[in-house]
């Protein structure tokens, strides 16, 4: 079941496409057991993370905006999902409902619903993603993409084009909801801000995978195409939550929740609300 948030004004739904566990110190190359085991709370008892595949519809004045679609039909080592469209009907939405789709990046478990056999999954929505996104996979994307063979960015794209438009930073997707560039995860990777009244609640993909980054700032997950521009976008757009108290979500944190991005010891870390 979805889990439903007031911020301010706007509506937010957090519905789950699927989980993946992955061992952490598989996901993040390099991290030891020992490092891992100041952070048990984002593990089970055999050292794997829990990866949450979030979509986010948030209400703003009539429009309903959907953030990222899942993985779809498709099936990848432990990733699989495909259960937003069940999760949506069960709270009353279908897929003509949805006005706005806003992809924050192009990988197969945020953009593997947005087309299906050829046609749009959301026949009535404009898609958005941000311009650097979409000339990046339109002329091929990542040569050394593990997941070519199952996903096909520009068949998607194709599919998509007549009821695409791109939005940039800055952009404004609907009534207190807009974009923010955090570049590094992919290239034209864009998150959301929203605010209404004096509350604001940022969403943001996979500028952060897990909470873990939050307490080492220096982790680079598996899938960061620009691990160290990833990081520098990490650090700002934490900094700016943290010194704002504003909400934080992300696509892969677990629980369909919002958090706050508190201090102690010395280090940030991501308090779930
Ligand atoms: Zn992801």
């Amino acid at each position: 079941m979805a889990n439903t948030f007031k911020i301010g004004d706007l509506e937010v739904l957090v519905f789950s496409d699927g989980t993946a566990k992955v061992p952490g110190t598989m996901y993040f190359a390099g991290t030891t057991k020992e490092q891992w085991d100041q952070h048990k709370r984002w593990q089970d008892h055999a050292g794997n993370v829990e990866f949450q595949f979030s979509s986010f519809l948030v209400r703003s004045s009539g429009a309903q905006v959907l953030i990222d679609t899942g993985l779809g039909n498709i099936k990848w080592g432990p990733m699989s999902g495909g259960a937003l469209l069940g999760e949506m009907a069960a709270a009353g939405v279908k897929p003509e409902d949805i006005d706005t789709v806003f992809v924050t990046h192009l990988h197969f478990d945020h953009a593997g619903a947005c087309a299906q056999d050829g046609q749009p999954v959301f026949p009535n929505a404009t898609y958005r993603w941000s311009s650097d996104e979409n000339a990046y996979w339109a002329s091929g994307g990542n040569p050394n993409d593990p997941t070519r063979s199952i996903f096909s960015h520009r068949e998607m794209i194709e599919t998509i084009a007549p009821k695409f438009e791109a939005a940039d930073d800055g952009a404004a997707i609907a009534s207190g909801i807009n974009v923010i560039a955090t570049p590094g995860h992919t290239p034209g990777h864009a998150g959301v801000v929203l605010s209404s009244g004096t509350e604001r609640a940022f969403i943001l993909g996979d500028a952060i995978s897990c909470p873990v980054q939050l307490e080492e700032p220096e982790w680079s997950g598996m899938g960061d195409l620009d691990p160290k521009l990833a990081r520098r976008t990490q650090e700002a757009v934490a900094k700016e939550i943290e010194d704002s108290g504003a909400l934080l979500a992300t696509a892969h944190f677990p629980g369909l929740t919002f958090g706050r991005v508190l201090r102690g010891e010395g280090r940030r870390y991501w308090a779930p609300v």
